[in-house]
């Protein structure tokens, strides 16, 4: 039944998922239906068990009493998987991306179809109940998933992968339907459905971590890039006399805001290897050396910040990522930069720093994995 749904019955279903329970009159409005129509598209949903009316209320549109539609968003449940050069994370969530169990483990075997057994085992230990569908998101220093004659073929150095059919190796394992996508690219649109992205038709995710990640939403969609010009963003330079990258030239943000980069940076100062949490720490702390360094990452970020608000004439820039503490540790810095490079006017972006669970790159998988099966696309 799903596979031939008509599209209108497509959008009722994004909007109770996205937006919460309505009542058939609100729903009619919004998506310029008639009731009638509203009625016949949901009445085979609804028989179906894929939506649900809930307890009656009366209706904000005419006052009469009615039960809101509502998605059954817990019946219906999707795996996420983040996979990095170590780790396998698993989600399993409703329709509305919420968390109902997790898990993270070392990869066993770094063969692909070890990988994708791995992943089946873990689906069979968090869930007992059947999964609609499963979302893989793979990235790191913008490297690459590359579509070639329709197949997706994934390449992961860190993982030892050249232009592996994942898809159908993962979908065989997991005897569901498996979209593979770039992570950051998943986090994009976790975050423009259940996220601060939310209701907006335009915004920017500016990831810090390993690597330094960036997606952009206009007009409520993903714009396509190629991995290639993805990887590049973190290489944009921003100050030619700042610090060295790995790659050989100075004041990229990498060199500013990668873990790598400002462990390295903080352990010339401190004479010692040290991890980069506990450099956020002594930042916060005040200890000098790390305390100048983040508020220079900090700057740089708020100048980033502004390039990416400037040119792409987004008002809202998301920070996410394991890193995103910098942001937070040295938010007035970031904030001095930004309005700097905002011609002085102060507010004219909104940032916002989102929390640094690594569970949200593993939940973009079950995201995507959700959007497929609502839009009916690949
Ligand atoms: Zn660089």
């Amino acid at each position: 039944m799903w596979d031939t749904l008509p599209d209108a019955a497509r959008s009722i279903v994004k909007e109770l998922i996205i937006h919460g329970p309505q009542s058939r009159t609100a729903l009619a409005k919004t998506l310029h239906l008639s009731t009638g129509s509203l009625t016949r598209l949901t009445k085979p949903l609804v028989d179906a068990g894929l939506l649900v009316e809930r307890d009656v209320v009366h209706d904000p549109v005419n006052g009469r009493p009615t039960r809101p539609l509502d998605v059954a968003a817990a019946e219906h449940r999707f795996l996420g998987l983040k996979l990095t050069a170590d780790r396998i994370h698993a989600v399993i969530t409703g329709l509305r991306a919420e968390v109902i169990a997790a898990k993270d483990e070392p990869i066993d075997d770094h063969d692909p179809e070890a990988v994708c057994r791995q992943a089946r085992r873990l689906l069979d230990e968090l869930t007992g109940a059947p999964v609609v569908g499963a979302g893989v998101t793979i990235g790191g220093n913008g490297r690459a998933a590359t579509q070639v004659g329709g197949e997706l073929l994934v390449d992961a150095p860190y993982l030892g992968w050249h232009q592996v059919e994942l898809r159908p190796l993962m979908e065989r394992a997991l005897g569901v339907p498996c979209a593979v996508t770039n992570d950051v690219a998943a986090l994009a649109h976790q975050h423009h459905w259940f996220g601060p992205g939310r209701g907006l038709r335009d915004f920017a995710l500016v990831t810090i971590g390993a690597g330094i990640g960036y997606a952009l939403i206009q007009h409520d969609h993903l714009v396509a890039a190629a991995e290639a010009d993805l990887g590049m963003f973190g290489h944009l330079v921003l100050d030619p006399g700042g610090p060295p990258c790995p790659e050989g030239h100075r004041g990229c943000p990498t060199a500013y805001l990668a873990s790598r980069s400002v462990e390295m940076a903080a352990g010339l100062a401190l004479r010692r290897e040290v991890g980069y949490d506990e450099v956020m720490r002594l930042a916060a702390s005040g200890e000098r050396s790390c305390r100048t360094l983040v508020r220079e990452s900090g700057r740089a970020l708020g100048r980033l910040i502004a390039l990416v608000a400037t040119i792409s004439l987004v008002k809202t820039v998301i920070l996410a990522g394991e890193g995103v503490e910098l942001a937070r540790v040295a938010k007035d810095d970031l904030d001095a930069a930004l309005t700097e490079h905002r011609r002085g006017l102060p507010g004219s972006v909104e940032v916002v720093i989102e929390d640094d669970d690594f569970r949200e790159w593993a939940r973009g998988g079950a995201v995507v994995a959700i959007q497929s099966f609502v839009t009916g696309s690949d």
